[in-house]
């Protein structure tokens, strides 16, 4: 027989460790309504043409990394690499500037690049991201890495860093570019070929590569900080002063540069040590020209995604648990007549807000009482044919191995009321 498995680069997230996940998309929900972001849920495709606009097309995910097809009426459409583009998209379409003068978004989902696959990198991934857009400040970028920080705090998170750079504008931007050029223009051979291909059409990119022979010849490289015009050298000033105000630590990275060609001014990258090559848990900056750039008005953005499988990974790493959702009994009959009563009872349990589990196979007492230890439940509610006759179940409790007899009438009311107080409700 043939066995099937998932396509090279997904995976399949298995309910082990969904808790996770679920922990994870929570947090950022409260957290992210602390900070008054609201959510914004996109299709998972998009016209192929938003992100050639968007993305830029001498980024690796435009040239090599995108999923894109044709649908029965011969449209091309794309699997979304990132969420940003149809973010704006969307905010674009639905007029939302004339709502509110500052929009600020979060969104969640998979996305799609074919990338190499390794350790923390995947072909189908899963981003939180938050976007928001018409805020020029300063204080804005630090508020979305304050946001980052504080959601992965939250989290239990350790040992993270906060990277932060700034790939200038549209008026120095030009500059940074040659200067490098002529920088490294003498030692092109040497270079790597991703980095003699970046020479030509995405000269900045060349600052990540993660290549040891390349970074040999960056030695000496010139610093991006000091051609930043008047305005880029001010902004970026200003976002430090606010972290410094805010106490969040950071470290100005002149190499950083990111992926995604609309970045403008702040970019930054959340590190973690313990990711091995694939080491950016949330990467994200400022996009000033990108909402003009898809057809909208001149409105300056800043934002940032994470990825929910890396932020998994470190979370297993560092020994983070998170309690798992279990029954918090089984309902356990013995023989046939007896299954159908469980089965009402089981219903009322789980009606009035109890999880509960019944086994009703033809195993014996001592096999569902191995079960229930697996599960992990408070208590057991034996059911035997004496049980039916009197009306009268045996309670066990697993922690104390006590037992005792509670009657139908009884059992539904006391059950919630034990559990309730086992989760410290009134
Ligand atoms: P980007 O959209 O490239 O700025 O990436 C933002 C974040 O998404 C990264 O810091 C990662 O946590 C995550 N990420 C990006 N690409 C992948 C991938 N191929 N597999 C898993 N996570 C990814």
């Amino acid at each position: 027989m043939t066995q099937y498995t998932v396509p090279r680069g997904t995976r399949d997230i298995l309910p082990e460790e969904t808790t996770l996940w679920q922990f994870v998309e929570q947090k950022a929900r409260e957290v992210f309504a602390l900070y008054n972001f609201r959510e914004i849920r996109t299709p998972v495709f998009e016209h192929t043409e938003l992100f050639l606009r968007g993305i830029g097309e001498n980024t690796d995910i435009i040239s090599k990394e995108m999923y894109t097809f044709q649908d029965r009426k011969g449209r091309n459409l794309t699997l979304r690499p990132e969420g940003t583009a149809a973010v704006v998209r969307a905010y674009l379409e639905s007029n939302r500037r004339n709502q509110e003068p500052l929009s600020k978004l979060w969104y969640q989902g998979p996305m799609f690049r074919y990338e190499r696959p390794q350790a923390g990198r995947y072909r189908q991934f899963h981003q939180i991201g938050c976007e928001v857009l018409g805020a020029g400040n300063a204080y804005q970028d630090t508020e979305v890495i304050a946001m980052a920080q504080h959601f992965f705090t939250a989290l239990g998170l350790k040992d993270l860093e906060v990277h932060i750079n700034s790939v200038g504008c549209k008026i120095c931007r030009p500059v940074i570019k040659e200067r490098l050029k002529s920088f490294l223009g003498d030692n092109l051979d040497n270079l790597c070929e991703d980095c003699r291909k970046r020479f030509e059409t995405n000269p900045l990119r060349i600052l990540d590569c993660k290549n040891p022979k390349c970074n040999d010849f960056f030695v000496g490289l010139p610093d991006i900080s000091s051609v930043l015009c008047a305005d880029c050298k001010s902004h970026f000033h200003d976002v430090q002063d606010y972290l410094n105000i805010l106490q969040i630590k950071f470290k100005v990275n002149p190499r950083l540069v990111r992926g995604l060609d609309y970045y403008t001014k702040t970019v930054f990258e959340v590190i973690s040590g313990q990711l091995g090559a694939q080491n950016a848990v949330c990467g994200g900056g400022r996009y000033d020209n990108l909402v003009q750039e898809l057809g909208g008005p001149a409105l300056p953005a800043v934002g940032f995604a994470f990825g929910l499988e890396r932020v998994v990974l470190i979370m297993q790493n560092q020994n983070i648990t998170v309690p798992d959702a279990r029954p918090y009994i089984l309902l356990a009959p013995l023989g046939e007549n007896a299954c159908g009563r469980a089965a009402v009872f089981a219903e009322a349990l789980r009606h009035s807000g109890v999880p509960a589990e019944i086994d009703v196979s033809a195993k014996g007492l001592g096999a569902k009482l191995k079960s229930a230890n697996k599960l992990g439940v408070a208590y057991v509610y034996i059911l035997g044919d004496d049980e039916l006759l009197e009306k009268c179940g045996q309670l066990k409790n697993m922690l104390t191995g006590a037992q005792e007899k509670v009657a139908f009438t009884d059992f539904a009311a006391r059950l919630q009321k034990n559990y309730q107080q086992d989760r410290g409700e009134k």
